[in-house]
């Protein structure tokens, strides 16, 4: 276990800079959300939840595939896209590193999306664990722990004061510790009291917040029941279908593809979409969802069932972003307290 000093902090993001892009949680007009670093910049390591969680690194909200262009009545086609430069982010937490676990599910399976395997394997993930859980927290529901970053995570990190702890825990991880040996010192057994004790204080922090332990065991069982559930017109009557709680979610993935461009040349580009439209997946014959209940039951069989049986794990990490940012006040919990019979 290594640390590094917070006055030396700067020095190591300055170093980190030198070697790979360094993306940190940073402060502008009072929104702090991860972004490319350079010196100057205004960086807030305290915020818990960054306003817009960290996916847009690896999956960004809209990326060009290729452009294409006609020459001399050929069709000819360039590739492009995806993220060659090697980066590091640094204090992302444990809910929003273990969200790129999920992504993984879905981008790395076959046919594997080329540009996202590129952007995580060219990533560097130094994961902070969290002083401070909120009250919109509900990680521990699904298995992350706040006090112990694991899942996604390059580097575990905790902020014990006067120092951040530093522990690798992948290949990634140990060679950048190599690169930071002049920056990051040996811990002592103080710092190791500390640790324990500031864990400590998490979780009883953790136990004290009133979603800590939502039942997920109940909705999951019988699926043709919860689809056939009448709670949905009753959850889905006051959502405007704005998409924000897609845009917000960390492990929300749904994409458009489209073609842009004039007769001879152009480009095919992939942007961020929302399940919660009425234009989503519209295909010849129309939309197949085509009331704003049957689009919210999607999002949330999606996330708490289908995804589920399909890949082990729900596609959700108890963020709470959804929590915070749904103008109508709906979101995950409710409906997991629903389906529960709350
Ligand atoms: S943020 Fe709220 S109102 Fe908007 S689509 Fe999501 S659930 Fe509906
Ligand atoms: S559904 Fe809500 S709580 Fe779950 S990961 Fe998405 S934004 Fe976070």
């Amino acid at each position: 276990m290594k640390q590094v000093y917070k006055r030396d902090l700067e020095r190591l993001w300055q170093t980190i800079s030198e070697h790979f892009e360094l993306y940190l949680p940073l402060e502008q007009d009072g929104k702090v959300n991860f972004m490319p670093w350079k010196q100057g910049e205004n960086v807030n390591i305290d915020r818990l939840k960054t306003d817009l969680s960290p996916k847009n690194i690896i999956f960004p909200p809209t990326e060009t595939y290729l452009k294409f262009r006609t020459v001399n009545k050929r069709l000819c086609f360039e590739s492009v896209g995806g993220k060659n430069d090697k980066y590091v982010v640094f204090g992302m937490r444990p809910c929003d590193a273990a969200s790129y676990s999920i992504l993984d599910k879905v981008f790395l399976q076959e046919p594997i999306d080329r540009f996202y395997e590129e952007r995580r394997t060219n990533g560097i993930i130094i994961s902070l664990a969290c002083s401070e859980p909120e009250e919109t927290c509900f990680c521990s529901s699904f298995g992350i722990a706040a006090d112990n970053p694991v899942l996604g995570t390059d580097i575990a990190a905790w902020d014990i004061g006067e120092s951040i702890l530093w522990q690798p825990k992948s290949e990634k991880g140990k060679k950048l510790t190599g690169i930071l040996d002049n920056i990051l010192q040996d811990t002592s057994e103080h710092e190791i009291i500390a640790l324990e004790r500031l864990q400590q204080s998490i979780r009883e922090k953790l136990a004290q917040l009133p979603w800590v332990d939502l039942d997920l065991e109940i909705i999951s069982n019988n699926m043709k029941e919860m689809f056939e559930s009448k709670v949905w017109e009753e959850l889905s009557k006051s959502c405007l279908g704005c998409g924000v709680c897609t845009f917000v979610c960390p492990t929300c993935h749904c994409f458009d593809i489209q073609d842009f461009g004039a007769e001879r040349n152009g480009e095919r580009f992939r942007c961020w979409d929302s399940c919660m439209y009425s234009d989503f997946t519209r295909m010849a014959h129309g939309n197949p969802r085509k009331t704003q209940t049957e689009r919210f039951r999607q999002r949330f069989m999606h996330k708490l069932v289908y995804f589920l049986n399909n890949n082990g794990v729900y596609a959700c990490v108890g963020c709470g972003r959804c929590v915070e940012k749904c103008p109508v006040n709906m979101n995950i919990v409710k409906v997991i307290k629903k389906l529960g019979g709350d």
